[in-house]
């Protein structure tokens, strides 16, 4: 039984490492994801962006075309002041250029601001492409990388179930197929050593008599509290 034990251990130390690198090989697909999404999220902030540039650039047209308009106008009313006859008439249109200058102040105005604002934006749009650009390569290296990592735990993890699977065949099917439903049922610990009388698994305290003859290892005795397979070590009792 000793031997069985130790090589159930043996095995247990192999699917520990089995379950180590399969979480790497879950977590490995979701930081692509991550980063897909983070590229996702920074084009569509690039984009939204370009569209508010737009607009405003699209309203900077607006104003211009208004503003010479009215400095058509303006003309137009500058050169009839020699025609009118009437001092009456003459006032009026005096009236009415002062009138169109004061809107083409505020037009003016409007436009400045409205170019202030697109070159802010335009920085903005400038720096978050570079962003982008920068984000988009680092990733892709890092990708790279992992997909390669994922390769070798791929390989190691076949390797080393086979290699479990070598202990586990010079085990009795009764055991093995409890510890198979332990690894399942225990979050993949199924073999747990004993220090100090307590359940190195559950951290409960053993029956002393219990004790004694798990730490033996002679028969196959397992934890009252959380069913584990006791094989007793030494080395972690010294400790
Ligand atoms: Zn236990």
């Amino acid at each position: 039984m000793e031997h069985e034990l130790k090589t159930i251990y043996e095995a247990q130390q192999l699917d520990t490492q089995i379950i180590e690198k399969e979480k790497k090989l879950v977590s490995a697909p979701k930081m692509i994801e991550a980063m897909d999404q983070e590229i996702e999220e920074l084009k569509s902030k690039i984009l939204k962006e370009k569209e508010i540039i737009d607009e405003l650039e699209k309203e900077r047209r607006k104003k211009e075309k208004e503003l010479d308009i009215d400095k058509e106008k303006i003309k137009k009313y500058e050169s009839k002041l020699y025609e009118v006859k009437t001092n009456k008439e003459y006032q009026a249109l005096l009236k009415e250029i002062e009138t169109a200058k004061v809107t083409n102040d505020k037009t003016e105005e409007d436009i400045l601001i409205l170019m202030e604002k697109i070159e802010e934006l335009k920085k903005d749009f400038e720096h978050l492409s570079a962003q982008l650009k920068k984000s988009a390569k680092e990733f892709e290296q890092k990708k790279n990388k992992l997909l390669k990592e994922v390769e070798t735990i791929d390989k190691d993890v076949r390797k080393l179930k086979e290699e479990r699977d070598n202990f586990l065949s010079i085990v009795s099917k009764n055991l093995k197929a409890t510890y198979r439903t332990l690894i399942e049922k225990r979050a993949g610990t199924a073999v747990v050593n004993l220090k100090n009388g307590v359940c190195l698994g559950c951290f409960m305290n053993i029956p002393p008599q219990l004790f004694i003859e798990a730490t033996k290892n002679r028969q196959l005795i397992l934890c009252p509290s959380c069913n584990r397979i006791f094989y007793f070590q030494e080395e972690f009792e010294e400790q």
